[in-house]
């Protein structure tokens, strides 16, 4: 191959990058927004490499034809990492700007003089080489680049819900506090004797109960949650029936019926099973959902039915309260969500979370249909214990 056009290639090498940079801008919309420099990038390097490639004098040795080989693609490269980088970029624009280039080498050489079918092949070659290693560079970063942003997406959703978490513990924490001082202070005050101090000193204790109470429910959540996030939450599993475990559960809750108004729910067995579970957690499970709907049941009543099919209990914690927002029935199990402003209902937004981990540490799975103002069914299921264990 003669140098001559390896000369011609290297004079007209300005005039190529100018027509390369108009046609660029004018046809690759992520271009517009690339200053000349940006835009050229390896661009003249490459140029000059394409030169040497054409040139008929220099000595193409197997060392040197591999030398030549990892410079191109180091170029072809860094242009794929700069238009990754670029974020406007896609994968097509990238290989339109080799596209023009060709077109753009080509037009400008043959004014001189008709490039030969070699001399073409070896800029098609090169070039084809050149955007194949810039599109894998450029595909392999955008993924690191999609996985960083989804990462940096997590991250500030995670620090914004702590924050929003922990302005909420702050608050909850506070208010049985701030009561339980004020029914300290009124203790204290108090004077009156007889019978009617007696009833009053028990409405004290009373309340002064039902608060401490409240602070170590919330207590526990939080060191419940903490435990989870440690991993070192644990489970002691026994067998045990688990229609058993649920009439517990509701005799237990039965001062905090009391406490709304509300009749004992309503608990139908259409089967009955053992299962092999941390009785304390599950308890926990059921308490936390049967609370909720208490909660959010707008004083109507309760019913929790089992089922069980396919080696599985199913339970479900129906409310006919104020349901929730279709586009929250995910959210509510992750942790501090909630579908509802602390204004209207207190609460942590733990419950659920935690509700979910203890179910999925025994294998089973929580679900919820809603209907916003009509009411709530919570369903869990938990597999039944083997007859043999
Ligand atoms: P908390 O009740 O402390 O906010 P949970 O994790 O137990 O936390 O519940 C998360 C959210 O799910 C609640 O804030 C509420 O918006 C919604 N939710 C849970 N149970 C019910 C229910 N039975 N009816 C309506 N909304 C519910």
């Amino acid at each position: 191959m003669p140098d001559q056009t390896s000369n011609r290639l290297k004079k007209h090498t300005n005039e190529i990058l100018n027509l390369w940079e108009q046609r660029t801008w004018e046809e690759v919309k992520a271009a517009k927004n690339q200053k000349s420099l940006a835009l050229r990038d390896s661009l003249p390097e490459y140029l000059l490499k394409l030169a040497e490639a054409l040139s008929g004098t220099i000595d193409r040795t197997a060392a040197r034809n591999r030398m030549d080989k990892i410079e191109l693609t180091r170029l072809g490269k860094k242009h794929g990492m700069e238009r990754a980088n670029s974020m406007h970029y896609t994968i097509d624009q990238l290989i339109m700007e080799y596209h023009i280039l060709r077109q753009v080498i080509c037009d400008v050489m043959d004014k001189d003089q008709i490039l030969t079918p070699t001399e073409l092949e070896v800029i098609v070659c090169s070039i084809e080489q050149a955007v194949s290693d810039a599109a894998t560079e450029f595909s392999e970063n955008m993924e690191v680049f999609a996985k960083k942003a989804a990462l940096e997406d997590e991250l500030r959703e995670t620090v914004r819900s702590r924050d929003e978490f922990l302005s909420i513990v702050s608050h909850e924490l506070k208010t049985p506090l701030t009561s339980l001082k004020l029914e300290a202070e009124m203790l204290l005050k108090y004077t009156d004797d007889g019978v009617k101090k007696i009833k009053k000193n028990r409405d004290f204790a009373n309340h002064v109960n039902n608060q401490i109470s409240r602070l170590s429910h919330l207590i526990d959540y939080i060191v419940d949650f903490g435990r989870i996030r440690a991993g070192n939450y644990r489970f002691e599993f026994e067998k045990v029936n688990i229609n058993d475990v649920i009439s517990e559960v509701i005799e237990k809750s039965d001062n905090i019926f009391q406490a709304f108004k509300l009749a004992p729910p309503e608990f139908i067995c259409h089967g009955d099973a053992m299962v092999q579970i941390d009785k304390v957690k599950i308890e926990q499970v059921i308490n936390n959902i049967l609370t909720n709907a208490i909660k959010y049941g707008r004083g109507r009543p309760i019913s929790i039915e089992v089922f069980v099919q396919n080696n599985e209990v199913e339970i479900i914690v129906r409310d006919q309260g104020m349901g929730i927002d279709p586009t929250s029935l995910d959210r509510i199990f992750k942790r501090f969500e909630r579908a509802i402003s602390p204004n209207e209902v207190t609460g942590l937004g733990l419950g659920l979370y935690i509700t979910k981990e203890i179910l999925s540490a025994h294998e089973g799975r929580i679900w919820v249909e809603s209907q916003l103002g009509r009411g709530s069914d919570f369903h869990f299921t938990l597999p039944t214990a083997d007859m043999n264990h």
